[in-house]
Order: C-alpha cells, then sequence, then structure tokens
C-alpha cells in the first residue's frame, strides 16, 4: 500500500513551498489508492514555535488536502509528534552503536570550535568524518570500558553515524533518476543527543519505517541527506523506501531559492494563511488576500509539474486523474505572481454566484450592511466580471450600498456642464412617473426622452453615472438604478444636482 507523509518541523509558519511537498504528497496517495499522513518533527525543542502546528494543521484543511492520519487523527501508528516518542528512539541508536555504524563523540563545544577555526585557517572547512574522527574525542579512539565509565560519570556525548569511506553510492530518485554520492566527502553527523532526544535523521528514518511509509516526497534541500538516510535504513537492516526530491521554487527574478522577503519585495503572500508570529509581527496569507483554495492547490501543482501540454487550469481532482511524480521536472520552477492572480481570476468567475454572496454577505456585515441573500447574489453576478480575487467584490460594488458622499473631481469637471442640473431634473421627473424599475425599462423610458428631447448619450449619461456611483466607474447604468431602486435613485441624482 502507498503511505506517504508530510513531515514538517514546527518552526514557524508553512511556506508556500511546504504547502507543495504537502500537496504532491497528498496527489500521489490518492492516485494510489493510498494514504497521506501528516507527521509532527519537533525534536529540536529550541526551534520549537508555538501555534505553528495549528497552522500547518489549518493550512492544510484550508487548502482542501486533509490528512488521512495524524495528530488528532490519531491512526494506527500514533502518537505522530515525535516529542510523544521520545522513548522509540533510543534502542535503535544503541542498535547502531553495537552494530558498530554509530559512535559516541564527547567533543565539547569548544573543541569542535577550535577544529573549524583551525580548519579555516587552512582555508578549508571543518567535517567530522574520517579524516578527523581519529584525532577527536570520540569512542573509536577509547575502550569500551572507558567510554561506559565517561557515560556513567555524567559527560555529555552525541551518538554521531560512521559514515563509511570510500564507497560510491548509486541511488535512484524518483524526479532525478540515478543520483551518485562519494561517502568520503560526507560527515559524521549527529544521530541522538545526550538530552535523550534524537535529531531530525534518526527520528526521520525511525518514523519512517514504523509508520510504512512507501514513498519519501519531499523538498531538494532534503537531497543532501538521502545518501545518509540510504545507509540508515541499510544499517537497522530496513528496506528503504522510494524517494523524490522535488525542485526548488525560484524567486519571480533572478535565481534564488523564493523566501519570504520576495513576496514582501514583489507584493504577493508565501503564507497559505495569516501568520501571526510571536513577536506580533503579522505576515499576510492567500487566504486573507482573497486567493482560492482552489488557485492555491492549482498553481502550486504547477510549480514543477506539468501534464505534458500546456493545460492551465485543473481542479483537485483532475489532479490527482493527471498528476505524474515521474513527470516532475528537475530544475528550479520560478514563481509566478501574475501567474497565479491569472489563476485566481480564473476560480473567482467560475464560483457559483451563491457561494460568493454567502462570502460577500459576512463582509456586508461587517460594515453593517445586511441584505436580502438573492439581492447579494444578483450584485455579485453582475459586478464579479471584474474581480481577480474575492475582497475585491467590495471596492467594486461599494456604491451599491452606501449613497456617494463626494464626486471625482475630474470626471465632474469634464462631464457636469452648465446644463447638467436642468437636464438630470428633468429625468428625475420622468423616472418618478415611471413605476416599473426593471433596467430594461427605465433605459427604455430614459432613452425615448432623450430622443425627444434630442439629447445625445454624453449630456445625460456620464453625469447620470457620476450622480449615481461619485466617479465614473461600475456596471451598466441602468442595473444600477434597479438595484437601488426608485426611491434611493432619485435620491442620488436629487442630492448631485444641488
Ligand atoms: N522535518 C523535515 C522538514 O521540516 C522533513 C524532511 C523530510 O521530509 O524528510 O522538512
Amino acid at each position: 500500500q502507498v503511505r506517504v507523509r508530510f513531515a514538517p518541523s514546527p518552526t514557524g509558519p508553512l511556506h508556500i513551498g511546504g504547502v507543495r511537498t504537502a500537496l504532491f504528497n497528498y496527489l500521489f496517495a490518492k492516485k494510489h489508492n493510498g494514504i497521506f499522513y501528516l507527521r509532527i518533527e519537533d525534536t529540536d525543542q529550541n526551534r520549537y514555535v508555538a501555534g505553528a502546528e495549528d497552522y500547518i494543521v489549518e493550512a492544510l484543511n484550508w487548502c482542501g488536502i486533509p490528512f488521512d492520519e495524524g495528530i488528532g487523527k490519531e491512526g494506527k501508528f500514533a502518537p505522530y509528534r515525535q516529542s510523544e516518542r521520545k522513548g522509540m528512539y533510543q534502542k535503535y541508536a544503541q542498535q547502531l552503536i553495537d552494530s558498530g555504524w554509530a559512535y559516541y563523540a564527547f567533543d565539547t563545544a569548544e573543541t569542535l570550535d577550535a577544529a573549524r577555526k583551525e580548519a579555516e585557517g587552512k582555508g578549508e572547512t571543518f567535517m567530522y568524518n574520517h579524516a578527523t574522527r581519529d584525532n577527536l574525542d570520540n569512542s573509536l579512539n577509547i575502550s569500551a570500558e572507558a567510554t561506559q565509565q565517561r557515560i556513567a560519570n555524567g559527560d555529555a556525548y552525541v551518538i554521531r553515524f560512521k559514515m563509511p569511506v570510500g564507497e560510491t553510492l548509486q541511488l535512484t530518485d524518483m524526479v532525478r533518476g540515478d543520483v551518485k554520492f562519494e561517502t568520503s566527502l560526507l560527515d559524521d553527523k549527529v544521530l541522538f543527543k545526550s538530552d535523550g532526544m534524537p535529531t531530525y535523521h534518526l527520528a526521520n528514518i525511525v518514523d519512517d519505517y514504523l509508520m510504512e511509509t512507501s514513498h519519501v516526497i519531499r523538498g531538494e534541500e532534503w537531497l543532501p541527506s538521502l545518501p545518509l538516510h540510504v545507509l540508515l535504513y541499510k544499517a537497522l537492516g530496513w528496506e528503504a523506501p522510494e524517494f523524490a526530491h522535488l525542485p526548488l521554487i525560484l524567486k519571480p527574478v533572478g535565481n534564488g531559492k523564493l523566501s519570504k522577503r520576495d513576496g514582501d519585495k514583489f507584493g504577493f503572500p508565501v503564507f497559505p494563511l495569516e501568520w501571526n508570529a510571536p513577536d506580533g509581527s503579522t505576515s499576510m496569507g492567500y487566504r486573507e488576500e482573497g486567493y482560492l483554495p482552489e488557485t492555491v492547490i492549482n498553481y502550486l501543482a504547477l510549480l514543477g509539474w506539468n501534464p505534458g501540454n500546456d493545460r492551465e487550469f485543473f481542479t483537485l481532482e483532475e489532479l490527482i486523474q493527471e498528476f505524474d511524480i515521474n513527470k516532475v521536472q528537475k530544475g528550479g520552477a520560478k514563481f509566478d505572481p501574475d501567474k497565479i492572480k491569472h489563476i485566481n481570476k480564473h476560480y473567482v468567475q467560475q464560483t457559483d454566484n451563491s457561494i460568493l454572496a454567502a462570502h460577500f454577505t459576512k463582509v456586508l456585515e461587517e460594515k453593517g450592511i445586511t441584505m436580502p441573500m438573492d439581492k447579494v447574489t444578483e450584485i455579485v453576478g453582475l459586478v464579479k466580471e471584474r474581480a481577480v480575487f474575492l475582497n475585491e467584490l467590495w471596492d467594486l460594488s461599494d456604491y451599491l450600498f452606501v449613497t456617494p458622499t463626494s464626486y471625482d473631481e475630474k470626471a465632474a469637471q469634464k462631464q457636469w456642464k452648465a446644463d447638467t442640473g436642468e437636464i438630470l431634473t428633468e429625468l428625475v421627473t420622468v423616472l418618478q412617473n415611471t413605476t416599473d424599475f426593471s433596467s430594461a425599462n427605465t433605459e427604455s423610458v430614459t432613452k425615448t426622452w432623450m430622443q425627444e428631447k434630442e439629447l445625445g448619450m454624453g449630456k445625460v449619461m456620464p453625469p447620470l453615472r457620476l450622480s449615481l456611483v461619485g466617479a465614473m466607474k461600475g456596471i451598466h447604468v441602468f442595473d444600477i438604478m434597479a438595484l437601488l431602486g426608485k426611491e434611493e435613485t432619485l435620491n442620488r441624482i436629487n442630492k448631485a444636482i444641488n
């Protein structure tokens, strides 16, 4: 059975890259009738950020890619939070020590610092590996008894992986194909600390094994860890899952990796939901900016994957059908803020007016405006054409709810002539005698009157719009009048005249 996981560390809000990783795992799971589970990798207590975990869960739910098993939704491998699994890792670290794949290292921070400085002095980078480990303070250089004695004495230690020397690892990645690593160039990573906590590497491998993970799909930044992980499986006598490393997401301009600052700089969010950091700062989210979850999912799917043609729009169901991990590209995927807007516009237009209206009613309520749902639905249907974002509905329709208190000055200068007041006063009389205030009828009444009076369009329509809207914007004038109703229409024209 396919079992894949999203395994974030709760060190902050979920970046859009994290959501993409979750999405690709989700699509892969659903495509293969498998399980998508959420595991919280919180073994590094120093980097733990309060609220990050809830944020991750809420973000996945908002995107519409919920997990089948995970925190708060226990499944057969619970618990899914590594801090609650603390007791499970030590025996595997011990197993690695016993089999010679790992060793105790007692080096102090000062020793390591000095070694690092010395190497830098020679223009090299220090590595704790086969080249240096013989000269450092670890159990490879002392007897088993002496090692036990030091541990019993309470000496601080870490357990390090003993990276083999001189091996070439030929590994396969579902995205990258064959990848080669020279073990001599890798370091002896810390697996376990004397505070009783495993590091990411050990906990990640143990849990992927215990939770029967079939495929590991994650960001490219983890590719350098692949040889260590594969060797850990081997050392523990376990079959390794298959791996897929997703391409980096690149900033819109230049070649670097997308960062939070790019969002600030180019004016787009990089988080799915607004993030209220513990330090009080806030970062905008896609949700709050008015992006739809359909958009985020659709766009992120295209960051590193395409179906082999230039099709742009996919629902989640369609993505599940079409998605193919073997078609994921190796090269970095540039984040394109215009494209995600283009996709959002598409989904806003596609959304049922009644759904948009339900959303918009809440916005109206916050402003103290109550209006029957059918009318809100009608309004939304008339104004949405130009909306890229949900939260533009208000700006596109505010004049339908609020009587203008001022008039666009430039427009007034241009459109409001000496005889405008007189013409509109006459129009008021005509409209007063009109009972059917439907758009079609007021249009025909007004136009008949204009013909009779030989009034050109320019004399009537622009000032009429200005009176009703306060600016030269908005939907069809007679639709506006129908929505406002007779009383408010006449009230607005009269107000403008006086
Ligand atoms: N906890 C790691 C992270 O924060 C997981 C990496 C992996 O998927 O192996 O991304």
